[in-house]
């Protein structure tokens, strides 16, 4: 399969700052792709280049097999942007908002008009239609915003920070839409420094820190390339001595990389070994006495990837 968005080597330097500094990328058509990185990491940078507003230093990409530095025109035809703030327009209605676009990129009134009907409809906007844009909550505005992305129905989205300064109900709202547009084909390219949201919603992520990315694929996938055997979480029964105990017992173990106690009473293992073996040492435990009320992997999330990724607790968000 070829990849719809394909980045080479892109590079952009402000003065002296690296902001993305040689970054590849394969994006297939369908996914929901996402960038994800503390603020300043180059995700602004990269969905620029990309959206053909901001010329790269070097380096190169194709979207849908055009070049963004040889035929930008091309790529704007296959591609809908979302920025990460809203432009103000005041006194302009819903549907002007949209029918001054639609004309932007030259549809016809009964294109326009069918347009209007179809993406207010898609973003669950119909009943807004008269409003003034102003006057709509963030989370309708965003909606807005992303019908703007498609007026001329793009195969490509990107999406910077679609989901900042949302409450939860509109995140929801908006992460349905977005695996809605998925459903209709359409590929997205979504920026976020806020983790869970995209691990609910992304197809592959990549990690992105100091304009270079750290690692992607499907998080699964960077899940396993990160673990080093498996990360157990064990509930000891007993009082804090008995639960020491077992501490000691575990972290003396040759197979054992690294044991603690984590907030709520459990020790969380770091295993050099197999199921198998993490079975092994189950019996072991018991055997030596240690009581014990669970016995699991521990789940990997998004948010525990990107800190062994980058090495930094600073600047990520959670939510
Ligand atoms: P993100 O979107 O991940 O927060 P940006 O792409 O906005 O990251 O920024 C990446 C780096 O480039 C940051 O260090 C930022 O300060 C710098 N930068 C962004 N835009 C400009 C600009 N117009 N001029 C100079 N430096 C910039």
């Amino acid at each position: 399969m070829t990849a719809i968005v394909q980045a080479s080597g892109l590079l952009k330097r402000y003065n002296g700052t690296l902001a993305v500094a040689g970054v590849d990328l394969a994006i297939e058509a369908g996914e929901i792709y996402g960038l994800v990185g503390p603020n300043g990491a180059g995700k602004t940078t990269m969905l620029r280049m990309l959206a053909t507003l901001l010329q790269p230093t070097s380096g190169d990409a194709e979207i849908a097999g055009h070049s963004i530095r040889r035929n930008p025109q091309a790529v704007r035809r296959v591609l809908g942007y979302m920025p990460d703030s809203f432009g103000v327009y005041d006194d302009m209605k819903v549907w002007e908002y949209l029918d001054f676009f639609g004309r932007c990129y030259g549809l016809s009134a009964p294109q326009r008009k069918r347009m209007i009907g179809d993406l207010l409809e898609l973003v669950d906007l119909a009943d807004k239609r008269e409003s003034y844009v102003q006057g709509l909550s963030r989370g309708m505005q965003q909606r807005l915003c992303l019908a703007h992305a498609l007026v001329h129905d793009p195969a490509v989205l990107l999406l910077d920070e679609p989901a900042s300064g949302l409450d939860p109900r509109a995140r929801v709202e908006l992460r349905e839409l977005l695996r809605e547009l998925r459903s209709l084909g359409k590929t997205i390219l979504i920026s976020s420094h806020i983790l869970p949201e995209l691990e609910e919603l992304c197809t592959a992520v990549a990690i992105i820190d100091r304009g270079r990315v750290l690692d992607a694929g499907t998080i699964s996938d960077i899940g396993q390339r990160l673990r080093v055997g498996e990360v157990l979480r064990i509930r000891v029964l007993g009082d804090d001595d008995g639960r020491e105990a077992a501490l000691g017992w575990f972290a003396a173990r040759d197979d054992v990389a690294s044991a603690e106690l984590v907030p709520g009473g459990e020790l969380e293992v770091g295993f050099r070994g197999d199921e198998t073996g993490a079975a092994a040492m189950l019996a072991d435990a018991v055997r030596a006495g240690i009581a014990i009320a669970s016995y699991a992997p521990a789940a990997t999330d998004l948010q525990e990837l990107f800190l062994q990724v980058t090495g930094r607790e600073d600047q990520v968000a959670v939510g």
